[in-house]
């Protein structure tokens, strides 16, 4: 199909973009990467009369690390997260989750802003902002607010962002030597989009997790902490006793939903997998790029 028909500009700069969001709000739609906006206007699942190219505003292009955080600018590709030293030495869980994105075409377009405003369900890079705590830097015509990524997905395809609001970047804390992430999904095949995945963060010493975030995806409308599990988790050896009664808790964590894809029973098993998995990773990590 082809997509409806809508008007189109380019802004030179942020503060242009955002006289132009305030000036057409709720009828503007916002054009990073395209790689979900534009199967979505060709589905005519939306319809925007205006479409606010942001492409051109390479002040919201790049990663830098300074004084322990790393600010992601919001139009930054996902081909250039995977690229990044400072992203692999400095947020880990990015690194790899991202090889899990779709497939080399569309994350050579696709932008981490993007795919974080989107707030799909089932997308990889939310949950790791959330198991990593990430802060979301909105710009807006009266100037600029940090949302915690914990406030800032709040149902399918819905954000704390407001229609005339721009994500500009995102800040991570670099992790510290004691800390380390972990990663797993299940997918039909390498690249689709996840049956159900997790994004794990912790701290670890020797055989013992503290500060444990367990965020799965693709298992409700947002992101979704199994705080339960996380708690049976923190402060004791992790025996396999401890990660059976992990996996026992998620009954209470998860309610996922059932779909063509998977029934919420198939979904539960693979949740209770997928916890060990990360919980192995963890205590015992893989090298980036090694983990196939
Ligand atoms: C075949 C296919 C497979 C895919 N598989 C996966 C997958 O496995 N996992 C996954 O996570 N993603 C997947 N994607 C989506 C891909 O990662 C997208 O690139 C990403 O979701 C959106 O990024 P984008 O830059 O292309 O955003 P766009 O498509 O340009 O925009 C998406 C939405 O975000 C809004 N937006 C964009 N940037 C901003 C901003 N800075 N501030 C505020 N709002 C903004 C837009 O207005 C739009 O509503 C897939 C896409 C395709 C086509």
């Amino acid at each position: 199909m082809k997509p409806p028909s809508f008007d189109y500009v380019r802004p030179r700069s942020l503060s242009e973009a955002l006289g132009i969001l305030a000036a057409r709000g709720d009828g503007a739609r916002l054009l990073a990467g395209g790689q979900s906006l534009m199967p979505a206007l060709n589905m005519r699942l939306l319809s925007p009369e205006l479409v606010v190219d942001i492409g051109g505003l390479d002040d919201l292009r790049g990663i830098v690390e300074r004084d322990g955080l790393v600010r992601i600018g919001a139009l930054t590709r996902h081909v250039d997260l995977q690229r990044s030293a400072i992203v692999v030495r400095h947020v880990p869980l990015l690194a790899v989750a991202i090889d899990h994105v779709a497939h080399p075409a569309i994350r050579n377009r696709g932008t981490i802003g993007g795919s974080i405003a989107f707030a799909d369900p089932a997308a990889e890079l939310p949950a790791c902002a959330v198991a990593l705590q990430a802060r979301m830097i909105v710009a807006g015509m009266a100037g600029t607010r940090i949302v915690p990524a914990d406030e800032f997905f709040l149902g399918i395809y819905e954000t704390a962002l407001g229609p005339d609001e721009i994500l500009v970047a995102l800040e991570f804390d670099a992790v510290g030597p004691d800390q380390r992430s972990a990663f797993a999904e299940l997918a039909r095949r390498r690249g689709d989009y996840a049956l159900v995945g997790l994004a794990a963060h912790a701290r670890v010493d020797a055989d013992r997790l503290d500060e444990v975030r367990l965020v799965y995806f693709s298992i409700g409308p947002t992101p979704v902490r199994a705080r339960t599990a996380e708690a049976l988790l923190t402060g004791r050896p992790l025996t396999r006793d401890t990660v059976t009664a992990a996996q026992a808790a998620l009954a209470a964590d998860l309610d996922p939903p059932a779909d063509t894809q998977a029934s919420s029973a198939a979904r539960r098993q693979m949740a209770r997998v997928l916890l060990a998995r990360v919980v192995m990773e963890l205590l015992d990590p893989v090298p980036i790029g090694a983990g196939g």
